[in-house]
């Protein structure tokens, strides 16, 4: 059975307090007390009281002087109170409601109407306790998601890399025109499903409050030029022009994420692209002066400059959007209609991912077009960022080509029908002693069979324990070390041997990793490793990181 509702009445008068408790002790637990001070001992001590009905005059503390120690106290914070009072100005009402009090009822009181105030409240207080049990709920639900989400990540990404892998291996081998075609599909595929799982990924963080931005120093030409690289041969293959102006009164270097204002960027360029048949897209960057936003007061991000509004648009001259669809835009997984879908593909997350990350920014993203074709579209996003001097900025530049990226110059470079042809032989390696630490047997035999189309050859650890003791029988150059192992994981084993071992025998330890959040990133190289490579792993990046290593 249903616990009674608890009320307690407080009022200095014995005889109130006998008349109230008779009225409604067949449907409530009623509990009295005399004064001020009383009630906040009784309120300390019962649990469960729901509703106050709180005498305004009593000597000692007044009603309203309890009132004002309730509303402090968080704990008291769900209580609600209704005012019993002879007073009947509006200003006692006024100053009754404005601390707090949920009503406010006049002495001589109307027993009917009492009871009906009282139930009124009880029925708004349960709603409120049930509002805050869903809500609770709803956001266990939305991390268990999120987690969920992460997990099958790691788990799509491990035979992921073996297809891609393996893929890129085998179109480094002779193979007849059908056979190339054959690897060039695998591919593909292969890169389009790490880019949905990478989408699907970020916009479940962002849902979840997960995604935090960067702040680094990075010069913005460069990132929008990388941007733009990577559409390039899109761009040729469909025959449309493209160009890009940056307004040059803007300072050259700025403090934020260039790798999710990159994200932004190429998501508007690769859609003007994929919707554009004649024509070309033009890209402009312009931006002004404003005072410091108070989203960065709090933040005292150290070496701002000045605060800048910049504005990024994307001109394309192609088949535009319906006014009436463009509010639904940015919803996740709309797209204009099912037609257009189906011959151009997608998720339809881009655009949702590209606002809530414009949002993270400061900022929002709008679209204009009038929906005929031809005329195309204009994508306008607004982003908020400091600047900083320039001389800061060099020797502290993140690597431009992230796993995001080279997933989508693979899916792009294929789209535009770039010939994949078997790389020019490379430049041999020196002789390197590498450990390959890695608990996956798939995974282990893909990243033996990439070293050995390098030249190279490596000694095999299955997990973390294995490597330590591995390390301290012989030498080793490198370590390519796989971050989630059983036993011992890379990220201890990796501080295990920066203790363990003398400086001069130190290796270069380099993660090899499905997790590819910037957060695994950072736990990595404050474990002491070097370098990081997500899997799936490519021939290039495994190339630039060894390459690093000599
Ligand atoms: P998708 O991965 O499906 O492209 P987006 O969120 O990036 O997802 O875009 C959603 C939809 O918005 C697209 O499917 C398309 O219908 C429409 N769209 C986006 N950009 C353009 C553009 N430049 N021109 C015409 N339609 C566009």
């Amino acid at each position: 059975m249903e616990a009674r509702p608890r009320l307690l009445v407080v009022d200095d008068e014995q005889s109130i307090r006998d008349f109230i408790t008779d009225l409604f002790k067949d449907q409530y637990d009623i509990l009295q007390a005399c004064d001020g001070t009383d009630a906040l001992v009784t309120l300390e001590s019962e649990s469960g009281i729901e509703i106050v009905l709180l005498d305004a005059m009593m000597p000692g503390l007044d009603g309203f002087e309890v009132l004002e120690i309730l509303k402090s106290n968080p704990q008291m914070a769900h209580l609600r109170i209704i005012m019993l009072s002879a007073r009947t100005d509006v200003e006692s009402k006024v100053n009754a409601f404005t601390a707090g009090a949920v009503d406010f009822v006049n002495k001589p009181f109307n027993v009917g109407e009492l009871a009906a105030r009282i139930g009124t409240q009880l029925r708004l207080s349960r709603a409120d306790a049930e509002l805050k049990q869903a809500k609770i709920e709803a956001e266990a639900a939305n991390r268990a998601k999120s987690e969920f989400l992460a997990n099958m990540s790691h788990e799509i990404r491990t035979p992921l890399n073996a297809i891609i892998g393996v893929s890129e291996l085998l179109a480094t081998t002779t193979l007849d025109a059908a056979q190339r075609e054959y690897v060039n599909t695998i591919e593909s595929g292969g890169n389009t499903l790490l880019i949905l799982i990478n989408d699907i990924l970020d916009y479940s963080k962002i849902e979840a409050g997960m995604l935090e931005l960067d702040a680094v120093r990075f010069v913005l030409k460069d990132c929008i030029d990388a941007a733009l690289d990577l559409i390039r041969n899109q761009v040729l293959e469909k025959k449309l022009t493209l160009s890009f102006t940056l307004d040059p009164l803007l300072p050259l270097s700025f403090i934020g994420d260039d790798h999710r204002l990159r994200q932004i960027i190429i998501n508007l360029v690769n859609n003007a692209v994929k919707f554009t048949e004649q024509g070309g897209i033009r890209v402009a960057l312009t931006g002004q002066k404003i005072t410091m936003p108070s989203a960065f007061a709090a933040k005292k991000i150290a070496d701002a400059d000045a605060f800048y509004q910049l504005v990024l648009t994307v001109t394309d001259t192609g088949i535009g959007i319906p006014v009436d669809r463009q509010s639904r835009l940015f919803k996740k997984f709309s797209q204009v209609d099912n037609s257009v879908t189906r011959r151009y593909g997608g998720t339809g997350l881009g655009l949702a991912i590209s606002q809530r990350l414009a949002e993270l920014f400061g900022g929002d993203i709008t679209v204009e077009s009038r929906g005929i074709s031809g005329e195309g579209s204009t994508f306008r996003c607004v982003l908020v960022m400091p600047s900083c001097l320039d001389q800061r900025v060099s020797g502290e530049q993140r690597a431009w080509s992230d796993d995001r990226e080279d997933a989508k110059r693979h899916a792009f470079n294929a789209s535009a029908n770039v010939p994949n042809v078997a790389p020019p032989p490379l430049k041999p390696f020196p002789p390197l002693r590498i450990l390959l630490t890695e608990d996956n047997p798939i995974n282990q035999q893909v990243a033996m069979k990439l070293l050995k189309s390098l030249g190279l050859s490596a000694d095999l650890a299955k997990n973390g324990l294995e490597a330590v003791a591995a390390v301290q029988r012989q030498e080793y150059d490198v370590i390519l070390m796989d971050v989630q192992m059983p036993e011992l994981d890379g990220i201890s084993a990796s501080r295990q041997i920066r203790q363990l071992l003398p400086s001069a025998q130190q290796p270069i330890i380099i993660a090899l990793t499905a997790n590819a959040t910037e957060e695994d990133r950072r736990a990595c190289l404050n474990a002491g490793m070097n370098d990081f490579v997500t899997k799936p792993i490519r021939i290039a990046k495994l190339t630039e990181v060894l390459r690093n290593c000599c």
